[in-house]
């Protein structure tokens, strides 16, 4: 961010028509262009990332006054960029709350320790790296070959309870993104016979702590431009071997080809998560549809039977359209 901002002061482009031997001097200016372009969008982006997590906060209440927020950063770029914005945020808040920065060192062979302290120590803010030897538990316990991830995750999640205790944290933030929640639906939908996402707020299985999501309205592509631009070091989150959860990923590259087909549909299912109509689903324990009665009252806003046309029919040619007949 910063360095892109430096070369602001540059002289201005110079009128005069370019003379035969100017070539060389244009190659200084058009990387000067690109590198002002990169810096207008990379304020672009920092700006819709605040916007979005600030509208996230707002929608759902994340944060309040006097909380004392616990980051939980992994390394990955999703945690780091939702510990930099909230930082950001905090700067600007109409409120006043902390941040701690939190670590698990989970002892997986090859964890780069000294990477996260160091980060966070030049940060200048509060933070505190739990050291538990998760991994050697679930090595012991989980047969060779077994995925992992469900022992680990639970291990994880009581390390975390009890630090958030300890340190005295309001809420717990988590770095899942729009990505991830959408990918959350589709495999409760798919697998679990669920129309059920990942909540952006929610009080912890233990019933003793707020989780909260601030990235929730955000892009997993504009987290990882984020991430690339602030240069976040980055530790990579395959060391302990387990295999990434497969049907997740499955579901991930179905929404990218969705996306890349229907350019907009990401944005158009994110939208529907905000806008439940339980009257038009089928779960009678969310609408009384055994009660429903008679009000003799028209309705200009209500049901028809049968649905009026949207698709664009007219761009048919030649199709004659008729009212529905059945
Ligand atoms: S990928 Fe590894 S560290 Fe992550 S939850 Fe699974 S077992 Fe644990």
């Amino acid at each position: 961010m910063n360095t892109v901002w430096t070369d602001t002061d540059t002289p201005t482009e110079d009128a005069s028509p370019p003379s035969a031997d100017a070539a060389p001097a244009r190659a200084p200016h058009s990387e000067r262009d690109a590198t002002l372009r990169v810096a207008h969008e990379m304020h672009k982006l920092e700006k819709r990332l605040c916007r979005q997590v600030g509208q996230a906060i707002m929608d759902f209440n994340m944060i309040e006054e006097g909380d004392r927020v616990m980051v939980c950063v992994s390394g990955g770029k999703d945690s780091y960029g939702l510990l930099d914005i909230l930082l950001k945020m905090q700067a600007r808040a109409p409120i006043n709350f902390d941040i701690v920065a939190v670590n698990l060192d989970q002892k997986q062979p090859g964890f780069p320790a000294h990477i996260l302290p160091a980060y966070l120590a030049q940060l200048g803010i509060e933070f505190h790296i739990e050291t538990q030897d998760t991994y050697s538990i679930v090595k012991k316990v989980i047969a060779e070959g077994k995925t992992m991830c469900s022992l680990c995750s639970r291990l994880r999640r009581g390390i975390l309870y009890r630090v958030a205790d300890e340190l005295k944290i309001t809420k717990i933030a988590l770095g899942h993104h729009r990505d991830d929640m959408l990918q959350t639906f589709f495999l409760n939908m798919f697998f679990g016979g669920k129309l059920k996402g990942m909540p952006p707020k929610l009080v912890s299985d233990d019933g003793g702590h707020i989780v909260i999501r601030p990235l929730a309205n955000v892009a997993e592509k504009d987290l990882t431009r984020w991430a690339a631009h602030r240069q976040f070091p980055i530790i990579p989150c395959s060391l302990c071997g387990s295999q990434e959860n497969l049907q997740r990923q499955l579901i991930g590259q179905m929404l990218r080809d969705w996306e890349k087909q229907y350019p907009g549909r990401t944005e158009t299912m994110f939208t529907a998560l905000h806008n439940v109509v339980p009257s038009h689903l089928m779960d009678a324990s969310r609408y009384d549809f055994k009660g429903l009665k008679i009000t003799g009252v028209p309705n200009a806003e209500g049901d028809r039977v049968f649905d009026e046309e949207t698709f664009p029919l007219a761009k048919l040619a030649g199709v004659q359209v008729l009212g529905s007949l059945c």
